[in-house]
């Protein structure tokens, strides 16, 4: 789970590591927030409306939900499963409450927090952005304050000071997140097996 507030960059960040790692897969959410002008229902988001969203969470159709600067925002519980059924490593690009709900359900998630480099920089991040209106960006920032307050709930903290360098870091956590006992375990299992491995680690 990539966990940051608006503007430390977190997006540009899933994108590249997606890039370059395709076999991870990124879980597009559901939210009731109208798109920004770049942006494509089914690519960022799958936008829907209030009504639609509230179904979802009355049907238990997500897997964690969470209201966010006056928005909804939650993840399809039925993607989520029918990958990880099938050994798959997905990435959420979530807020701390989402995060949250998802460890409850799935303690081996990790959290990686995004920070930006310092506040002007998260400011001027959200202006140059260009796609969301001043009063928007104040809001956001506003919220930041109390979103940085989570970060201590992640195992790992990236500072998005140069871009290829938090890439890099990035890059670092999900490979050694893939080589983890049950990743290797579930990705090789004839292997284990012929090698006589237990299939789950001894407790500890
Ligand atoms: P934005 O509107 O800038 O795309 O996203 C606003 C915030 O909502 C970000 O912190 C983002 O991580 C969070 N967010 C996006 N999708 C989800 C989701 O499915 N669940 C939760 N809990 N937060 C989300």
């Amino acid at each position: 789970m990539v966990v940051a507030p608006s503007g430390a960059g977190k997006s540009s960040l899933v994108n590249a590591l997606l890039e370059r790692s395709p076999e991870i897969r990124l879980s597009i959410s559901c939210t009731t927030r109208a798109p920004r002008p770049k942006e494509t229902d089914g690519k960022e988001y799958h936008f829907v409306s209030v009504a639609a969203f509230e179904k979802m969470q009355r049907e238990d159709d997500l897997l964690e939900w969470a209201e966010v600067h006056g928005n909804f925002y939650g993840t399809p519980r039925d993607w989520i499963m029918r990958q990880t059924e099938a050994g798959q490593d997905v990435l959420l690009e979530i807020d701390w409450q989402g995060a949250r709900q998802v460890r409850s359900k799935y303690p081996e998630a990790i959290g990686i927090f995004i920070l930006p480099p310092s506040i002007e920089a998260l400011e001027a991040r959200l202006h140059n952005r260009g796609q969301d209106a001043p009063q928007v960006i104040a809001r956001r920032l506003l919220a930041a304050g109390g979103e940085f307050a989570h970060a201590p709930e992640s195992e790992y903290v990236i500072i998005n000071q140069d871009f290829n360098a938090a890439l890099a870091e990035l890059n670092t956590i999900v490979s050694a997140a893939r080589l983890r006992f049950r990743s290797q375990a579930a990705r090789h299992a004839q292997l284990f097996s012929e090698l006589g491995i237990p299939h789950t680690p001894a407790p500890v």
